[in-house]
């Protein structure tokens, strides 16, 4: 059984409805992935994470203002923040997210990103409550600006970032976490980083229905492809891939305490 530690289950990717949403859900959760963390970008769809989450047994949210939905309206950012706060004391949201900097695209807010992703970080401190981030062409900014939160814990989602930055991470107490990216043909540089994560510092997730692993990139993903990066990282590591299940699993428990 394999733990997914970022998916979007309320994409409509996924279906029109939430009964179609819900239908593919309650399938996956059936077969071999024993738990997801759906992660919000927005309060709207935290609070359908959440709904989500009440809902199915294996399902947990994060809750968090996302770059990409930072808006020109500051008031109106500062409202969502303080409304995702209210949020987190519930007993399945298990992490503040994804939050972080997106310089991919939008480069023109970079300010009101940055003054967003450390309000967050602030709450994360105050709350004791792990953070997903997301850095995409951001890497210098984002390093820098959680560097300034000694204690705060959490994952960077999806890795892209250099092997160099890692170690920092690693040095701060952070949690690396891989995606089907891994699996592509051309991920050189990545396969290098897989291997050079501690046992006790590496996830694995979907960002489904984005990011599906070869030999299924472009289509749909859902946390059943979990599988082929599970897979891959293994035979990086130069493990047996139900060892690297084991000990992912166990990461995210570590991490996400609120997970039973
Ligand atoms: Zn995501």
């Amino acid at each position: 059984m394999v733990f997914d530690t970022h998916s979007h289950y309320y994409d409509d990717k996924f279906g029109e409805t939430r009964e179609e949403r819900d239908a593919i859900l309650e399938e996956v959760l059936s077969g071999c992935v024993s738990g997801v963390i759906n992660c919000g970008t927005t309060y709207e769809n935290s609070l359908e994470c959440i709904r989500i989450a009440e809902k199915f047994g294996g399902a947990y949210a994060a809750c968090g203002l996302h770059p990409e939905d930072v808006t020109d309206d500051y008031a109106f950012n500062d409202e969502s923040v303080g409304k995702i706060k209210a949020l987190l004391s519930h007993k399945k949201v298990v992490a503040l997210g994804e939050i972080g900097l997106d310089y991919h695209w939008r480069e023109d807010n970079k300010g009101e990103q940055k003054r967003i992703f450390r309000s967050q970080l602030e709450i994360a401190v105050k709350e004791d409550i792990p953070v997903v981030v997301h850095d995409r062409d951001a890497h210098g900014d984002t390093l820098s600006i959680v560097s300034e939160y000694k204690g705060v814990k959490g994952v960077f989602h999806s890795y892209s970032g250099s092997i160099e930055a890692a170690k920092e991470l690693l040095k701060m107490g952070w949690y690396i976490s891989f995606s089907g990216v891994i699996t592509f043909k051309n991920a050189v540089r990545m396969a290098e980083i897989v291997k050079s994560i501690p046992d006790d510092r590496i996830l694995i997730e979907t960002d489904c229905p984005y990011l599906a692993p070869h030999p299924h990139r472009g289509e749909r993903n859902d946390s059943r492809l979990i599988l082929f990066t599970a897979e891959k990282a293994a035979e990086l590591r130069n493990l047996p891939v139900d060892r690297l299940i084991s000990q992912t699993n166990e990461n995210a428990k570590r991490l996400f305490t609120k997970i039973k």
